[in-house]
């Protein structure tokens, strides 16, 4: 049974190779003052700054140049951004790049007038934006797929000074209002980002996806979401330019964490937990601590949640069940997924991702424990967890 739900989506998407044209309808609608919100350089590597500046001044935008935002952003970085928007009183912040950025500028957004230190408010409090408090519009154009930052209200920050890193779901009010998804923009991705993003999007279908027994419309959705990436993505390894596979993968990214999938049921989100964790103490790539946590975490969960592993074999992987238990079919399906990561080429050990021995207390500290999977983890599970993905 679904649950009771509310659903509305306030981004407005521009999909495919004529979408940054449309930037020129979304900029009328909004004041003078453009934050300009970027990376470390690939925009300026591979034009797409040039194409982007070259539409702000065609109309007529006053440009707030915000570069230099890092992969996991840091609160530090996030205060300078909130600086640069009071001093330039920014009427629109436009991100141009991947998850980091898209993240940060909705961080910067809610921050602004934000009469708090919002590291503490929004982070460390978990509360959400006040009621009165104005929120600078965000706009998007994506350059690196996997977090579906593009269209959700989520902002994940670091802070290395305490070792947290730590997402913060905002409402409607923080989505996007419009994200210009090109998927040939993703072409000059390297292939350790491209096949980072494709395992961030698989893991945000399997946290909610892992959660729940209940007959459910999102299930199917998912298993749908999960045979497209898992095809495509086979292609894209192969064949980075293939326009189709890597436009396919783009949908699916955004589709996955969207919030539509999550309608009605419950969700897990301990691999992105655990994830975290790592990338506060270490600032590995995101979809890389992912990879290297989440067989573990699997396998240690399976048996709590046996009906739904069996399923995703069947469904997902194709896994034959003739004369097979339901464990045997269930633990195939994940010796398939781990199959499907190695062909990919992910990192699937925490020692390669900088991890050593003396950082487990610590991750097991800064490990949130979520409670919607099939098992709330205790410290041990976590430490179990984390010693076998090393
Ligand atoms: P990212 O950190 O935005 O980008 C990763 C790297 O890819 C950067 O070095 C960037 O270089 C490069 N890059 C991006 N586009 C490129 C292109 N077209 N060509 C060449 N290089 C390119 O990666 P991400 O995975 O999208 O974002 C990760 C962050 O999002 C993490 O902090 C993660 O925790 C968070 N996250 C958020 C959500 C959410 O729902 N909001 C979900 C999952 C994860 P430059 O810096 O030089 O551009
Ligand atoms: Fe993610």
């Amino acid at each position: 049974m679904l649950g009771n739900f509310i659903y509305s989506n306030p981004t407005k998407l521009y999909f495919g190779e004529d979408s940054l044209n449309y930037l020129n309808e979304e900029l009328p609608k909004y004041g003078k003052n453009v934050q300009l919100v970027y990376g470390g350089g690939s925009i300026k590597k591979n034009g797409i700054y040039d194409k982007v500046v070259e539409i702000l001044k065609a109309n007529n935008k006053e440009i707030i140049e915000d570069g230099g935002i890092m992969p996991n952003p840091t609160v530090e970085k996030l205060y300078e951004g909130v600086k640069l928007a009071r001093e330039g009183n920014a009427d629109l912040i436009l991100a141009v790049g991947g998850g980091s950025c898209c993240d940060y500028a909705k961080a910067v957004s809610v921050s602004v007038h934000c009469k708090e230190d919002p590291w503490e408010k929004y982070y460390m409090k978990f509360e959400d934006v006040d009621a009165g408090t104005e929120i600078i519009p965000v706009g998007c154009v994506l350059t690196m797929v996997g977090t579906g930052s593009e269209m959700n209200g989520g902002a994940v920050i670091t802070n290395h000074d305490s070792k947290l890193k730590i997402g913060h779901i905002f409402g409607d009010r923080v989505f996007p209002k419009f994200s210009i998804l090109n998927p040939a923009f993703t072409f000059s991705l390297p292939k350790y980002q491209m096949v980072a993003g494709f395992y961030d999007i698989l893991n945000h279908i399997t946290e909610q996806y892992f959660s729940g027994e209940d007959d459910s419309t999102s299930d199917y959705i998912m298993e749908g979401l999960m045979r497209s990436l898992i095809h495509s993505s086979r292609i894209a390894v192969k064949d980075p330019e293939n326009y189709e596979a890597r436009s396919n993968i783009m949908w699916t990214a955004t589709w996955a964490l969207n919030t539509l999938v999550a309608m009605g049921k419950s969700t897990d989100w301990m691999v992105h937990m655990l994830g975290q964790a790592v990338g506060a103490y270490t600032d590995a790539t995101h979809g890389m601590t992912l990879a290297a946590v989440s067989l573990p975490y699997y396998r240690h969960i399976m048996p709590y949640g046996l009906a739904k592993f069996r399923r995703f074999a069947e469904n997902v992987w194709d896994i034959s069940t003739q004369g097979k238990t339901e464990e045997e079919i269930a633990g195939e399906g994940l010796d398939a997924m781990e199959a499907w990561m190695k062909e990919l080429g992910l990192i699937m050990n925490l020692k390669k991702l900088g991890v050593t021995e003396d950082m487990m207390d610590g991750l097991v500290k800064a490990t949130l424990i979520m409670e919607g999977g099939y098992k709330v983890l205790s410290q041990e599970d976590v430490l179990k967890i984390l010693k076998k993905s090393m």
